[in-house]
């Protein structure tokens, strides 16, 4: 088909997410990039452009584009048996080597894993999880799930309430009651004057304290956190930020969910988030690079601690009625062992941690002298650098004027895909975890002829909140 007819009837028939509606309908926002293929870290659209994939998709194609071992895994399975439920103790036998893979990889004493097909989905579960547990354990009011300003976790019903960004809100009637929100670790914008990173740590800790003891522990069932922020701005702990945490929640009797949803399998640098910071989770949920997005799949790995009440609880309150029709679905769990294959055999955290350290040192060394440059930032393969009118007065610019969106906009122009992040004037990476050194070369290149083109335009138009 050309590609004329695919953009009519795209424009005709299809609902975008995260998308201007009236600017898309009327082609204000231009066509549709149809995108046709990819290998490695590229992919190419329907007009032949290729584009280095600076973003991974959605930070989800960890192990790169055209890995053939896993569309055969894939095809293998579809041959032998498309679908069978997991209801009623159901199994398959990837099902079963993947549930035993996870738990024995994942951090802290994990004991079942629960499948779903989003992270918006995994989170809905957890939040369920947390009020069952509760319910069984004889304490109806500990319900509450306190979640950060600028999290993302989905924006399903649930999930998109712990998400902290009110745009995901609004018009929604969201967020739903239930939900709590503490301070964002983001030491660059919240520390006070002479603050450290410990000190700032350790007042995010006891802040986190005192919403507790408002509320009163009794009504407060968890907390979710991502372990690196992602979407709200691509954000690492500062310094003694788990360190402090923790001990909060435990002291209150306050699970723990970590949402690795973008930290799995070794974006930071070590397999997993809570391995990098010495997080210990009760509950984790796990998408995007599960598989590294060549099939939908989420999970929830559920700790010895939830899981050992909810067994128990089951004499009393009978099955446990919760499920997909898709919840451990065969496909999805043979790319999922073909994926994790790799990860493991090729040592993708290993290149993440590696070649990592080299990407952030040279988006310092090319970013941090800039003039519109307020802050560059990251762990392993995930980092973003983000944008204000002066770095001294950490002034920002106004948010009509775009910035953010200029500059991934100069970058695409030139063949990258660097992410405007939702929140704030900032410029999100996360490519595959199989980048090389020469790649990394190339988008901080790229990256950076772009905020200098905008840098330039913007001097002269004199942008400013
Ligand atoms: N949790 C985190 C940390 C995420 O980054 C995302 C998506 O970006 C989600 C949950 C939601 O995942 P999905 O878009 O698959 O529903």
């Amino acid at each position: 088909m050309d590609t004329k007819k695919i953009s009519e009837m795209d424009r005709a028939s299809v609902l975008h997410p995260f998308t201007h509606l009236h600017d898309f309908a009327t082609g204000k926002a231009g066509d549709p990039t149809i995108v046709e293929s990819g290998k490695g870290i590229r992919i190419r659209d329907a007009e032949g452009r290729e584009y280095i994939d600076g973003f991974a998709g959605l930070y989800c194609v960890n192990v790169g584009y055209g890995r053939e071992e896993v569309a055969e895994a894939i095809s293998r399975q579809a041959y032998k048996l498309a679908y069978y439920h997991s209801y009623a103790a159901h199994t398959t036998e990837e099902l079963a080597k993947l549930s035993d893979r996870l738990v024995k990889m994942s951090p802290g004493k994990m004991s079942k894993v629960f499948y779903g097909l989003s992270g918006s989905d995994a989170n809905e579960t957890q939040a369920k999880l947390v009020w069952y547990y509760n319910n069984l354990r004889g304490l109806p009011k500990k319900k509450k799930i306190i979640a950060r300003d600028r999290g993302y976790h989905g924006c399903s019903v649930v999930s998109g309430s712990m998400t902290g960004m009110s745009f995901y809100h609004d018009f929604m009637d969201l967020p739903i009651s239930g939900i709590l929100r503490t301070g964002v670790p983001h030491h660059y914008w919240g520390a006070e004057q002479g603050e450290s990173e410990l000190q700032f740590s350790a007042r995010r800790a006891q802040e986190l304290e005192e919403l507790i003891l408002r509320e009163g522990p009794d009504t407060v069932g968890a907390f979710i956190a991502e372990p690196v922020l992602g979407t709200g701005g691509i954000t690492p702990p500062p310094e003694g930020y788990w360190v402090a945490i923790q001990p909060v929640l435990e002291k209150y009797d306050v699970l723990l969910i970590a949402d690795e949803v973008i930290t799995g399998f070794g974006r930071t640098g070590a397999m997993f988030g809570c391995e990098k910071y010495g997080i210990k989770p009760d509950l984790i949920t796990v998408a995007k690079g599960l598989t590294s997005a060549y099939a939908p799949l989420s999970a929830c790995i559920v700790g010895e601690k939830v899981y050992g009440v909810m067994e128990a609880g089951a004499q009393k309150v009978g099955a446990f009625s919760h499920g997909y029709t898709y919840s451990g679905h065969p496909i999805g769990v043979a790319a999922a062992n073909a994926v994790l294959d790799i990860v493991e055999r090729e040592n993708i955290p290993g290149n993440a941690q590696l070649v990592g350290q080299y990407f952030q040192d040279t988006l310092r060394a090319a970013f941090s002298d800039l003039p519109i440059v307020g802050e560059v930032r990251g762990v392993g393969l995930m980092a973003a650098v983000e944008f204000v009118v002066d770095p001294a007065t950490k002034q920002r610019f106004d948010p009509a004027a775009k910035v953010g969106a200029r500059v991934s906009k100069a970058a695409r122009d030139r063949g990258l895909i660097a992410r405007a992040m939702p929140h704030g004037d900032i410029l999100g990476f996360a490519p595959p975890l199989t980048v090389t050194r020469e790649e990394v070369d190339q988008i901080v290149q790229i990256a950076q002829d772009a905020v200098k083109q905008v840098s330039g335009e913007i001097t002269k138009e004199a942008v400013h909140a």
